[in-house]
């Protein structure tokens, strides 16, 4: 049985998340927020052992504390590497917001698209979701979908920063609307939802869902 707890920090109210079992064991969903209120988090549940942080993209705002949390806590880092270039830039330009040092994380791993982590023996998927950044991903692990800034409660990423494709979008939101079954939705920002309350009341999936489906007839 997995459970989640939400951390809301930073400039931009991002949220990053502690994913945790009954067996002191987690791993944590991006890491823009101030490191404190996540080692305060990993002490008040008790947890152990942090086995992986995983970023949703690599925006400043979601990566910021990444190598300061993963240097403390001994652990990797998976980002997918299309962002690779986005996170390095996007960090440092986050040190003027966040009026602090931006410190690389030494233990970086470059994801491939669709790539599956292991935490202990449960599967935690990686979707490549491409369109609010090239690289962002959505991570499906029991019924939690990490959704990043690709899918938030009643709207959807925006895709005018460098790299981004409302095309994409279409293509990743069509991808997440079909997977079987309900998700809690865990958005980069804002608070949850689920997937089947997405998709009857997030007007901009519904539209950009139908727009890639007719496009797609056209051709
Ligand atoms: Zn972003
Ligand atoms: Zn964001």
């Amino acid at each position: 049985m997995l459970n989640y707890i939400k951390i809301t920090g930073g400039p931009l109210y991002s949220n990053s998340y502690i994913v945790y079992n009954a067996r002191g064991r987690g791993f944590i969903v991006d890491a823009g927020v101030e490191p404190f209120k996540i080692y305060e988090l990993i002490n008040e549940l008790n947890i152990d052992t942090i086995e992986f942080i995983v970023l949703t993209h690599g925006h400043f705002d979601h990566v910021f504390y990444a190598g300061k949390i993963s240097e403390k806590l001994g652990v990797d880092v998976y980002l997918h590497r299309d962002d690779l270039e986005i996170f390095e830039y996007s960090a440092i330009y986050g040190e003027y917001l966040y009026r602090d040092v931006f410190v690389k994380p030494r233990n970086l791993v470059l994801l491939g698209s669709d790539s599956e982590l292991y935490f202990g023996d449960v599967k935690v998927k990686i979707i490549h979701t491409p369109g609010h950044s090239p690289g962002s991903v959505c991570i499906l692990v029991g019924n939690f979908l990490f959704t990043g800034d690709t899918l938030f409660k009643g709207t959807v990423g925006r895709t005018d920063l460098p790299g981004g494709s409302s095309r994409q979008l279409a293509f990743s939101l069509r991808k997440i609307a079909l997977l079987p079954g309900d998700y809690i939705i865990l958005p980069g920002h804002g608070e949850e939802s689920s997937l089947k309350r997405e998709l009857v009341e997030n007007y901009y999936l519904k539209k950009l869902i139908e727009a890639h489906n007719t496009n797609h007839n056209k051709y």
